[in-house]
């Protein structure tokens, strides 16, 4: 298809009120409100499958360290951001468009009691809601294939579950990654909290790597590279936390 009807495309689909006007401007066709309905039903899909842990000071820890990341971040108007634990072993961390973010028990595990480094693997989950990555994807896969309108619209149950797989396995492209990193160490930075919690948390990703056989969830999930590692020590190295300022 070519931009310039992928381009009207979205402008149409803005004019019926499908999606965001912004789509008139860039490829990301998905508006704010949709993208908020989308994260809310996916988020409820998960809570169906899994379980969230409440009224545990682990689940106060990351709900108050997520608090305190979004008095700092980059406001987005209208966006309910929440920040929950999900009880499983895995080692990994989800962001959902339009505001949820789940930290699984794994992770916490492999984390202890190092504050600095959750908030910043919370802010740059966050990064990515507040980068509209996972709206960015979808808009690229509703520009390749119409069938997505089904998920926008009129959701099934069944639509919901395969919408809500797919957010989960979304896989990040490298420059998602930097830019969510940027705004994870600027938020987390900004809030109190030390920027280097994201150096700890690479190196302790890389150790279990070596030694695990398994793959890591939120390796796959949030690629880390050699180059991505050096960009962060990089930011850290000049204190460049002024992202989007
Ligand atoms: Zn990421």
């Amino acid at each position: 298809m070519k931009l310039s009807t992928i381009r009207k495309l979205g402008c149409a689909l803005a004019a019926v009120g499908l999606v965001g006007s912004s789509g008139c401007k860039n490829t990301n066709f998905i508006g704010t409100k949709e993208e908020v309905r989308l994260g809310r039903d996916a988020a409820e899909e998960i809570a169906r499958r899994h379980r969230v842990v409440t009224g545990t000071p682990e689940a106060r820890r990351v709900a108050e360290i997520g608090a305190r990341i979004i008095e700092h971040n980059d406001k987005r108007p209208g966006v309910p951001y929440s920040f929950k634990v999900l009880d499983l072993k895995e080692i990994n961390a989800v962001s959902l468009p339009g505001g949820p973010v789940f930290v699984y028990r794994g992770l916490l595990d492999l984390l202890g009691r190092d504050d600095d480094a959750l908030a910043c693997v919370i802010g740059h989950e966050v990064g990515h809601i507040d980068a509209r990555h996972s709206a960015k994807q979808m808009s690229q896969q509703l520009a390749a294939n119409i069938g997505i309108l089904v998920l926008l619209k009129g959701r099934s149950a069944q639509d919901i579950g395969s919408l809500t797989t797919s957010l989960i396995n979304l896989s990040y492209s490298r420059s998602d990654e930097y830019e969510a990193d940027h705004r994870g160490l600027s938020y987390a930075h900004r809030a109190g909290y030390k920027a280097t919690g994201l150096l700890t948390f690479f190196q302790k990703l890389r150790k279990l790597e070596k030694d695990r056989e398994q793959g890591v969830e939120i390796l796959r999930t949030h690629p880390l590279t050699t180059a991505r590692m050096d960009r962060a020590r990089k930011i850290i190295e000049k204190q460049d936390y002024r992202f989007g300022r």
